[in-house]
């Protein structure tokens, strides 16, 4: 499963070079070439999958494994303080390659790097259980 247009499956098989990370049978991780830190991680499954999703349940576990390996390799070599694990699906939510992804982004106090100060509202009991009741429906 892979898509000749894809810039990741071009990684995958070496037809592009990227920093390697890490590789196994089902996964890589690399250095993203445009990095927001330090150490920036992309972590992808070698199989080409749109969306989160595409991915069948047994190449998510196995991605996140690997996430997580890669997660505690940047927190011990790298003098990081912390890291923020994203996974963008959809162009609404800013997913520019479609092969899923899963970016870690190492962080350093006051680092102003990424600021998840998310635009919270309010909502009324109303609206939440309209909502709710949407998703239950
Ligand atoms: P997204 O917006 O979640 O689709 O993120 C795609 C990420 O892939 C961006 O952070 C890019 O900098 C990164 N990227 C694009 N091309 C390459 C490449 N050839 N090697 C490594 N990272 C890449
Ligand atoms: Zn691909």
């Amino acid at each position: 499963m892979s898509d000749e247009t894809c810039i990741f499956c071009k990684i995958v098989q070496k037809e592009i070079p990227s920093k390697i990370i890490f590789e196994n049978e089902d996964n890589m991780a690399f250095l993203d070439i445009n990095p927001i830190s330090e150490g920036h991680a992309i972590v992808i499954p070698k199989k080409h999958y749109n969306t989160l999703e595409d991915l069948p349940d047994d190449e998510l576990s196995k991605l996140f494994q690997v996430v997580k390996k890669i997660a505690m390799l940047l927190h011990e070599k790298l003098n990081i303080d912390g890291y923020n694990v994203v996974q963008n699906n959809f162009k609404a939510a800013g997913q520019e390659i479609n092969h899923s992804h899963v970016h870690i982004i190492p962080r350093t106090f006051g680092d102003m790097k990424i600021r998840l100060s998310l635009p919270k509202t309010s909502a009324t009991n109303e609206e939440l259980d309209r909502v709710l009741s949407k998703l239950k429906s």
